[in-house]
């Protein structure tokens, strides 16, 4: 009897340690476009026992987090988070890119030999994440696991669900804007589970349309934002709060998009994936990979001093909580992992601050490249030199400027240098080749070569001077800048194995999957170049 107490003593020990070798689960949660301000900016209305802070005061928080190259966009965002790479190793260089090899355009997780599954909207599904090089955190967790972890990757976008859960995931799903419904494709499987196409027929948007947005609080007290009903936004919902949206039920899947409920709809369908893929439910550590992206949308319509995307923030703070308080229950409290983090920020809209004496402004980039290619057209007797300025990068007409001995390529580069340094929105320009020998900040090189995977970029770098826009003339807002408004990112930690506390050094969005790898104890993505932050770790 003694004997069997001390084996099954030491059994429970055994067992035990096992079990605490890795959490149950992983829950890798992206806020597409959140600045690291809103954590502080919206606080006091921030729930105690709220999503924020939550995750605040008993996570780990890393303050200064920043994104290590350019552009700052969604694909690269995703795809370096999960994978501790940078473009110019995991090769998603931005949402689109061209490339100069198949002389064409490319969207980020574009694959002809893919096809949609759970829709007839065929274009929607021909995604995979074939277009990325290296394996994501994900992928490694299935390497490490004999493949018996589970990994799902969910977001209202697509390349916000497929880049994070990398090429071996059982499943990312997306939304279908034309019917409403959550989609994947043939790179996953063949047919929508049947809980999938149960969750679809609810219809939840038409639900969610019924009620219309209107404020959690009454309007006046919003003081972080510009009263409602100003220019600085795009009027994409209507006049202004509160807005109406039961004349779209049935009709209109992409107004959803733009309002609080494409969260709503997002946890939704993240805890029901929890409940019918059981994930974390065995000692197998599985890994749900959730991007919101309504905060996106809202942000390029209304921009950082509105109060939709206040309420959005206020509203997102009772989805966290819905997910934690339902993590803790069916997983169980510290036995999931969790860390909050976004793809980029976003600044100000221009005239939103040039109102308030700061300086900024909006340049069309795509106008400048019709007015260099009638000039460079009277200077060297050519057609369409310059195929695009994307990226903020000039991809110039390598093949025609090759095919004909009369043009040097040194010479078109310097013009359009010269072209675009007279223009008010620029500070520099420079070819690609030149970029170490610039006299930009160190901190701007690094994270221009970072960015550049030379068969996806452009030849010629542009740099905007600080606040200034790419577009949105008309009110709104965006990013893809190196600057801190778009590339200072948050970064939390919470539950399994992590201890409270804050670190103000400098950490990268690429240390994000090395530290995960660390605590899984499980091999780093295979571009990986960020560093553990062993305060975590520790
Ligand atoms: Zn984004
Ligand atoms: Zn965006």
């Amino acid at each position: 009897m003694k004997k069997y107490i001390i084996t099954s003593f030491f059994l429970i020990i055994v067992l035990n340690s096992i079990a605490q070798q890795r959490p149950k689960l992983v829950v890798g949660v992206v806020v597409d476009q959140m600045r690291w301000d809103y954590l502080q900016r919206y606080s006091d209305r921030y729930a105690p026992n709220g999503g924020f802070k939550r995750l605040m005061n008993k996570g780990f928080n890393c303050n200064n987090t920043m994104i290590p190259y350019t552009p700052t966009y969604t694909a690269n965002g995703h795809a370096t988070i999960y994978t501790g790479s940078v473009p110019s190793i995991h090769g998603i260089t931005g949402n689109n890119w061209y490339d100069n090899k198949k002389q064409d355009y490319v969207y980020c997780t574009d694959d002809s030999a893919a096809s949609v599954v759970g829709s007839t909207n065929m274009a929607a599904g021909k995604m995979s994440p074939v277009n990325m090089f290296t394996t994501t955190i994900c992928d490694e967790l299935k390497l490490a696991t004999n493949f018996r972890s589970k990994v799902v990757g969910i977001a209202l976008k697509d390349r916000g669900g497929i880049l994070p859960a990398g090429h071996s995931a059982n499943a990312a799903y997306w939304y279908d804007s034309k019917s409403g419904d959550w989609i994947t494709s043939t790179h996953y499987m063949k047919a929508l589970p049947g809980w999938v196409s149960t969750f679809n027929q609810k219809k939840l948007v038409d639900e969610y349309y019924k009620q219309g947005w209107n404020t959690l609080y009454p309007i006046n007290s919003y003081t972080q934002s510009t009263p409602d009903e100003n220019d600085y936004e795009v009027k994409v919902l209507g006049k202004g709060f509160p807005y109406t949206l039961s004349s779209v039920i049935g009709k209109n899947y992409s107004i959803v998009l733009s309002t609080p409920y494409g969260n709503t709809l997002t946890t939704q369908f993240s805890k029901a994936t929890i409940e019918n893929e059981q994930l974390g439910s065995d000692s197998i550590t599985d890994f749900l990979a959730i991007s919101y992206s309504s905060p996106d949308y809202i942000g390029h319509a209304f921009g950082p001093n509105s109060i939709e995307i206040e309420d959005t923030y206020l509203r997102l703070d009772k989805e966290l909580a819905e997910l934690l308080d339902y993590l803790d229950s069916k997983v169980g409290k510290d036995q999931y992992l969790m860390f909050l983090t976004s793809d980029h920020g976003a600044a100000h809209n221009p005239k939103f601050m040039k109102d308030n004496r700061i300086p900024a402004g909006n340049v069309l980039i795509t106008k400048l490249v019709d007015s260099m290619n009638i000039l460079l057209k009277q200077r060297f007797a050519a057609d369409d030199l310059i195929i695009d300025i994307i990226n903020f990068q000039v991809v110039l007409n390598l093949p025609a400027i090759a095919g004909n001995p009369k043009l040097k390529l040194n010479d078109i580069t310097e013009w359009v240098i010269q072209y675009l340094l007279q223009q008010e929105a620029v500070s520099h320009v420079f070819a690609m080749d030149q970029l170490r020998s610039s006299t930009l900040h160190d901190t701007i090189k690094n994270r221009i070569a970072n960015g550049y995977y030379q068969q996806r970029c452009g030849q010629i770098q542009i740099l905007l001077k600080p606040q200034w826009l790419e577009g949105f003339e008309k009110g709104g807002t965006t990013h893809g800048l190196w600057n801190p408004y778009d590339a200072h990112i948050p970064l939390i930690w919470y539950g399994w194995k992590i201890q409270p506390g804050s670190v103000y050094r400098e950490t990268y969005m690429t240390d994000i999957a090395p530290t995960l790898a660390a605590l899984l104890k499980i091999q780093s993505p295979s571009g990986c170049i960020g560093q553990v932050i062993t305060e975590i770790t520790k």
